[in-house]
């Protein structure tokens, strides 16, 4: 699609397959990224060295020795509802990348926003000699002395949701401050769940953007005080990264190949843009060209896509072209992407999907049936991707100029999806 055509289609409402003539071989890219992969390498690193602590608070991650990972698993049986529902000629493998399980924060925020908390208390115990070196035990800063020092300290974020219950439910466990400023789109359960664990809630009658915007100028006049910034925070993004590696290990576990004849497909939903473009970078620090990354954005918010084909990134927002920035996938409703991630995303991402709010529903209800398996509905955007791919002609048109057609039988999809273990039963009994 051409430049205006596109832009025309989405003000219109209309759902778009968008592929990114910005993107080049990744061996490139990574020059030119502001991203390394020894920081990614660091970040993981990290995680380890706070396993311990992790169990302590958090003892249901015990199994799996204090890392918050999530099941690889695949969904044939939704493969083919799909293939038959919407007419999809589909080839290759259909998987789900179950972050909407993660422990402690059921949400794909526990990668970003988990990890970004621990870092800060990293530093912070550090130069107040708590820790003495990245060897020492880290269970000493679950002492009293320790938590009444980081009582001391805030925590603050803006968000639309599962990034306010990541940091504020992790927050609150070390003993800190945690105050959470929720946008008018953020789900009334998740204001409770995170009051109920001693998080104050601020909530604001504008879009993620302005609860962010609160939330930075509070933060900034208390020097006692840590946002953080999912629209330029570089720790959030490494977090997310870790992602990458662990996945590949996945694969490999599972026997699924990934090579020249075999490519991988991911499609991951979009909000500011931290979380897919994190995952991205991770994955294709493993996978290099062979894995094909796509973004997944509702039609009345389609901040990152407008950002790219702009190329003014946060500097137009999705209300600059009519659209409402209103959305039931509410970890979606965002009217502005990062700039960091934008810039960076265009690079390497190799296309976008925007999805009306009516199909979400489908794909939850589809997915529940075939697979019982529960997400929430900013995760069932995902779906769009391997639907649309197959069907419509510039998804065929990506695959020609890619040189992929050949190898599409031997293809491994996998949909993202980003959140929902912590859904209220009644609320997924509504959803259903
Ligand atoms: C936050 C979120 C995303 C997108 O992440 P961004 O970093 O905002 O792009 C997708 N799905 C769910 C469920 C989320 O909570």
């Amino acid at each position: 699609m051409n430049k205006s055509l596109v832009l025309e289609e989405m003000k219109q409402d209309k759902e778009v397959v968008w592929s990114n003539t910005g993107k080049i071989p990744f061996d490139q890219a990574v020059m030119k990224l502001p991203f390394s992969r020894e920081a990614v390498l660091d970040a993981a690193e990290r995680l380890k060295r706070f396993a311990p602590l992790i169990m302590h608070y958090f003892p249901e991650t015990k199994e799996a020795g204090g890392i918050i990972e999530s099941p690889l698993t695949e969904i044939s049986k939704m493969q083919k509802k799909l293939t038959e529902k919407y007419e999809t000629p589909f080839q290759g493998k259909l998987f789900l990348k179950r972050d909407s399980d993660l422990a402690v924060a059921g949400s794909v925020k526990a990668r970003g926003g988990i990890y970004e908390v621990l870092k800060h208390t990293e530093d912070l115990a550090l130069s107040e000699g708590i820790l003495e070196s990245l060897e020492d035990d880290y269970l000493k800063l679950t002492t009293d002395m320790t938590r009444s020092f980081f009582a001391k300290h805030k925590m603050q974020v803006g968000s639309t949701g599962n990034l306010g219950m990541s940091i504020g439910i992790m927050s609150a466990a070390l003993g800190y401050e945690a105050i959470v400023h929720m946008s008018a789109d953020a789900k009334q359960w998740k204001k409770e769940l995170l009051r109920s664990k001693g998080v104050i809630v601020c909530e604001y009658e504008g879009d993620y953007g302005e609860a962010v915007k609160n939330g930075r100028a509070l933060s900034d006049a208390d020097p006692y005080s840590y946002f953080v910034d999912d629209e330029n925070s570089k720790d959030l993004f490494y977090g997310y990264a870790v992602a990458g590696e662990r996945l590949a290990k996945q694969l490999r576990e599972q026997e699924v190949i990934v090579d020249e004849n075999h490519p991988l497909f991911v499609y991951i939903p979009c909000g500011v843009g931290g979380a897919p473009g994190g995952i991205s970078y991770g994955l294709k620090l493993c996978f290099g060209d062979r894995v094909h990354c796509f973004f997944v954005e509702p039609t009345q918010a389609p901040c990152m896509l407008l950002g790219l084909e702009t190329g003014l990134y946060n500097e137009i927002s999705v209300q600059d072209i009519g659209l409402s920035g209103k959305t039931q996938a509410d970890g979606l409703a965002v009217g502005r992407c990062s700039s960091l991630v934008g810039k960076a995303a265009n690079l390497f991402l190799s296309g976008e999907f925007t999805v009306q709010d009516e199909k979400l529903p489908e794909y939850l209800k589809d997915l529940w049936q075939q697979e019982e398996i529960f997400i929430e509905p900013s995760s069932c955007a995902a779906f769009q991707g391997p639907v649309k791919l197959f069907k419509t002609p510039e998804g065929q048109q990506y695959l020609e100029e890619n040189n992929l057609k050949a190898y599409m039988p031997q293809a491994t999809h996998i949909v993202w999806a980003t959140g929902g273990s912590l859904v209220p039963q009644e609320i997924r009994a509504q959803l259903l």
